[in-house]
């Protein structure tokens, strides 16, 4: 436990949260402030502050519990889809240092939009893949 990490706190339970499912290495809470009600947080028990710190094995079971509630959460919303959203460090939006997966339902036409896209110029695909694979080991 990281005695600094509000979602640690939460599960503990020094911080109250509205609990969703506990298993042995995850737990899933209501987001506080939701999108949309429904709006539900998966997170490791072992602390890990995003996707480059996690351990694998605690990255499977946030990922397979995730996995597990989407339909008890599209359900119970009634919600159309869901969107499954990572953000990892400030520059994408992370603001709790403790790795989170959202499970966000959603309404046909509640007007939200998502990122911008570009099609590659020229010859940009090509050098970014080389640029990616090569830093596979
Ligand atoms: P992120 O921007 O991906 O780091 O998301 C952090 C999320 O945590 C936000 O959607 C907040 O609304 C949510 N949050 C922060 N504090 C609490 C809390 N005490 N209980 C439930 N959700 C929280
Ligand atoms: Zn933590």
């Amino acid at each position: 436990m990281n005695t600094d990490c509000i979602f640690c706190k939460i599960i503990a339970r020094e911080i109250p949260s509205f609990g969703v499912r506990e298993t042995e290495h995850t737990y899933a809470f209501l987001d506080i402030n939701p999108v949309h009600p429904g709006h539900t947080l998966v997170v490791p028990k072992q602390h890990a502050t995003d996707i480059f710190d996690i351990e694998p094995g605690s990255w499977s079971e946030v990922l397979e519990e995730v996995r597990a509630l989407a339909p008890s959460v599209q359900k119970a919303t009634g919600a159309d889809g869901l969107n499954i959203i990572m953000n990892n460090r400030r520059s994408a939006g992370q603001l709790v240092d403790h790795v989170h997966i959202h499970i966000i339902p959603r309404f046909e036409n509640d007007g939200l939009h998502g990122f911008p896209q570009h099609p590659y110029q020229d010859g940009e695909a090509e050098k970014m893949l080389d640029a990616i694979t090569k830093t596979l080991a």
